[in-house]
């Protein structure tokens, strides 16, 4: 089968070989797949995710776009990216089952459901090891059906904290591992990089780890032994992340964090005044280039790591992009310089209902919207997005992104009636039309 693309922003499917609005049957977004069954004068009879219908010839473009999927993952943060070569790379996998339920039951639910079939996952990026952004990992490495390229992390590992019970070993005096020094010296030396070095961390016999950690090295362990796990790899500032480097299609990604400091010839952690802020302000840093659009990946960086990462890049501006996922769903803890240098036109809020830490804030979406330069900055929640049908059940709130050699368009699903996608899809940087005139 002659296998398509759909090139509009919006690209309407329809039910007679014709472009004639009453018979539009469906909307598909940029880049959706368009399998061509026979062809009559300008148009296209397709298969789709949706209905099957009529086309444009016009509305059809031979090679993929670059897709971003901001899952709704709850309080947390996961999202999956689609590369123009069809490279599959997940950035952090939210806590709980909703990214393995949305790979599985949707995404990739047509490889599954042939037989003996495999899904393979180029790249895995884990901004740091908070439960909210790896524990929805675990079950995708668990999972025979799923097979992986290499999992790049910040390289902070979780220990136990200890209990009247259960200590962790001695030699790690805090819950990230050993460190020294004292006040604005201070740095975390304990790191690992590979498989090896990971389950090195715990020694046979051991019960070092946090639970969610240790499950987690464990399944790794498990995947590399049934030969579905190709490696682990630290990624800090600089690093390359080959899975989405790609000159054909102008596509390219820069590391700027973590920045590590030198101790004793040594590359050490500053330490961020406590464990928690710690391991966030060391979270993978990613800027993702895509012909002339940019895009920032910074996972929970807080505001003392920010100004961390502003005080190493200098002028140098890196952190200027057209699009940017909000750090640490946010948060309150972020510094106005970071949202300055960002500039987004449009930024992506990835939080959920969770009475403990109220994400986002009011004054991070203050700030975001304050802050840009755009004409009408745009905003996006995966928590907004998030509708609830009649009979109470949750539809998840996916934020998509689909990138082509020209434009950008960020786009929600508006609540579906009958059998068709309707679409609430913007631009980036998006013009005010006629209607926001005064
Ligand atoms: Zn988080």
């Amino acid at each position: 089968m002659l296998e398509l693309f759909a090139a509009k922003p919006e690209t309407p499917i329809y039910s007679v070989p014709k472009r004639d609005g009453r018979k539009k049957i469906n909307t598909v977004l940029m880049g959706t797949w368009l399998g061509v069954e026979k062809t009559q004068g300008s148009f296209l009879h397709v298969r789709t995710a949706g209905p099957d219908g009529w086309v444009h010839k016009n509305d059809t473009r031979p090679d993929r776009v670059l897709k971003v999927f901001f899952i709704d993952v709850g309080q947390g943060d996961g999202a999956l990216i689609e590369t123009p070569e069809n490279k599959r790379v997940l950035i952090d996998g939210g806590p709980g089952r909703h990214t393995y339920n949305y790979l599985t039951k949707w995404q990739y639910q047509y490889l599954l459901n042939q037989a003996n079939s495999t899904v393979h996952i180029d790249a895995i990026i884990i901004s740091h090891y908070d439960a909210d952004h790896y524990g929805g990992l675990i079950p995708i490495l668990e999972d025979r059906r799923f097979t992986f390229g290499t999992i790049y992390h910040n390289g902070i590992a979780r220990f136990r904290t200890n209990t009247k019970k259960k200590k962790r070993p001695t030699r790690y005096d805090q819950d990230l591992g050993t460190t020294t020094g004292r006040g604005k010296n201070r740095v975390l030396k304990t790191q690992f990089s590979s498989l090896t070095e990971l389950l090195a961390l715990e020694q046979t016999g051991e019960d070092a780890f946090q639970g969610i950690f240790r499950r987690f090295a464990h399944a790794c362990r498990d995947a590399k032994k049934e030969g579905r796990l190709g490696k682990l790899k630290l990624l800090k500032q600089g690093g390359a992340v080959p899975e989405l480097t790609d000159s054909t299609h102008a596509l390219s990604a820069e590391v700027l964090g973590p920045v590590l400091n030198v101790n004793s010839g040594k590359p050490v952690f500053k330490w961020f005044s406590n464990s928690s802020h710690t391991r966030n302000g060391h979270s993978i840093v990613l800027r993702l280039s895509h012909h002339s659009q940019s895009m920032l990946l910074g996972g929970d960086l807080n505001s003392a790591s920010e100004r961390h990462l502003l005080d190493h890049h200098g002028g140098a501006q890196p952190f200027h992009v057209d699009i940017a996922k909000s750090c640490h769903h946010g948060s309150s803890d972020f510094s106005i310089a970071f949202i300055q240098a960002i500039d987004a036109a449009a930024t992506i809020i990835s939080s959920g209902d969770n009475e403990g830490h109220s994400h986002p804030r009011a004054d991070a979406v203050g700030a975001v919207a304050k802050y840009s330069n755009a004409v009408l900055p745009l905003i996006f929640s995966t928590e907004l997005a998030r509708s609830v049908n009649s009979e109470g059940d949750i539809l998840f709130g996916m934020i998509n992104l689909r990138s082509d050699e020209q434009d950008v368009v960020l786009a929600q699903m508006k609540e579906a009636g009958a059998n068709r996608d309707l679409w609430d899809s913007y631009m980036v940087p998006f013009q005010p039309t006629k209607h926001h005139k005064a």
